[in-house]
């Protein structure tokens, strides 16, 4: 029995919003009873039917507006509830960075017990639409038609991007291009049911300092037909393309690149700048998505290093060395680990290509390459840190703890493992003195932050 909750599947209940979940859900209490609700903002009252009910929390369909919160604003996407693509459409940006900058101080507070901790408002972008270099979508067979576009919401049905309201890559019409250049020259799209089809994932990704252009098909199947056809139609409809690429995965998984890539005309990387350095990438290489937001990014990440020459540096889950190139023209010497190996391959072509010669990259775990620099007496006087959603292993928190650095700068892309982390070097003797949230991604719930923590 749920006995607690004071509300039962199909009610309608009038409720005031007070706040907003990390997936940007309104959250509203009904005696205490937390209801989670798609598309509601704070400060606005609705009527609600109630269609889930847990034991401690249900979750609601917005019926009716009563109050409308004066953040609230008209999108330009039909199938926004549907799709999900960009889940704050419906909040202005001004709105979408004051609940980003409470995301973070709530996380600090409520996972890390971290009061009082200075969050500065979230650096934001002018122009917060077209901003992503690179998209990839699935490619299938609804109704008759290939479609290519993102998922449905909670499903594998693909909203072709034919139909798509609002644009946050460079530009989404190169990819109905490709769509239509595949369909023209007969390859099947993947069935993902049967296992069965050709064409799995369209990936594009742009190089926005050169508009450079990289193509991936990624394919089920270990050849491709038609290719000489294919890489014509598209060098013709695409001007900037500077690499088309087959990359093969064979397998039955929601991973969209395989292991194989093979260049099928032009370079094997494109090559992008940030700020005075240069960048070559790979397919299948992490590359921040958000250029602009980039270079916000690394600039206060190497302002909270304060280096001044004589610093040993550690970046760890380095990617592609982009951090780490930042920080060599600072430091004394920059050691470098990821666990791609693509990607440390072009972390250091691109320590080459920049002239840098203080920089250093290991192929591997953080967490084990890390523990060998420290048996090896490495002595780092900085550590950054950004490593994926699920935050750091805590035994690379335990090496750093070992290791003393007077600082460290932790850059995350999710609040919650943020503050998990923190709280762990807080309590072996670091400090954090501020944090600073970067919008990388508009329209959506993501936030991006960098803390800078000290040795007490
Ligand atoms: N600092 C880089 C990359 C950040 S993304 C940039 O700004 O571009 C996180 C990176 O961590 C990815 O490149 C991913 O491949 C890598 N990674 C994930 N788990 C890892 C691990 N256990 N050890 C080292 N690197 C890891």
């Amino acid at each position: 029995m749920k006995k607690n909750a004071p509300v039962k599947k199909n009610d309608i209940v009038t409720v005031e919003f007070e706040d907003l979940t990390h997936d940007g859900s309104g959250v509203a209490k009904v005696d205490g009873y937390p209801l989670f609700v798609p598309f509601a903002l704070p400060g606005e009252k609705a009527k609600v039917r109630v269609i889930k009910v847990n034991k401690g929390y249900g979750f609601g369909r917005l019926e009716e507006i009563l109050e409308q919160s004066p953040d609230r604003v008209d999108y330009p996407c039909s199938l926004h509830k549907e799709c999900g693509g960009a889940q704050l459409l419906h909040l202005s940006y001004e709105g979408q960075l004051r609940a980003k900058e409470k995301q973070v101080r709530d996380a600090l507070e409520r996972i890390g017990g971290l009061k009082g901790v200075k969050v500065h408002p979230v650096m934001g972008m002018e122009n917060p639409w077209q901003y992503r270099n690179k998209v990839q979508v699935p490619v299938g067979f609804q109704n008759g038609r290939t479609v290519a576009g993102y998922y449905k919401k909670r499903s594998h049905e693909i909203v072709d991007m034919t139909n798509c309201g609002v644009e946050l890559s460079m530009d989404d019409s190169i990819v109905l291009k490709i769509r239509d250049i595949l369909v023209d020259n007969g390859i099947t799209p993947y069935d993902e049911k049967e296992h069965k089809g050709t064409i799995r994932h369209i990936v594009v990704r742009w190089a926005k300092a050169t508009g450079e252009i990289m193509v991936v098909l990624v394919t089920r199947t270990r050849t491709l037909p038609n290719q000489e056809e294919l890489v014509k139609d598209i060098v013709k409809a695409i001007p900037n393309v500077k690499s088309i690429v087959h990359n093969i995965n064979v397998k039955r998984t929601n991973v969209i690149l395989g292991d194989r890539s093979l260049t099928l005309w032009g370079k094997s990387t494109i090559t992008d700048m940030i700020g005075e350095i240069k960048f070559a990438i790979s397919p299948r290489s992490f590359y921040q998505v958000n250029p602009v937001q980039t270079k916000v990014l690394y600039d206060q990440a190497l302002q909270y290093a304060q280096l001044t020459g004589e610093e040993t540096v550690i970046d760890a889950y380095c990617g592609i060395g982009t951090i780490s190139l930042f920080l060599a023209q600072q430091a004394k010497k920059v050691y470098g680990v990821e666990i791609v190996e693509d990607a440390v391959r072009d972390a250091r072509e691109n320590a080459k290509l920049n002239n840098i010669t203080n920089a250093e990259f290991v192929a591997g775990p953080a967490e084990t390459v890390m523990l060998d620099w420290q048996n090896e007496g490495i002595k780092a006087d900085v550590i950054v840190v950004d490593p994926p959603r699920k935050g750091c292993e805590e035994s690379l928190l335990n090496t750093i703890l070992a290791m003393k650095p007077k600082r460290v700068v932790y850059v995350s892309c999710n609040p919650g493992t943020l503050a998990r982390d923190l709280r762990i070097l807080e309590d072996g003797g670091y400090k954090t003195v501020e944090v600073q949230p970067v919008d990388m991604f508009p329209q959506t719930t993501h936030i991006e932050s960098v803390a800078c923590l000290e040795l007490e």
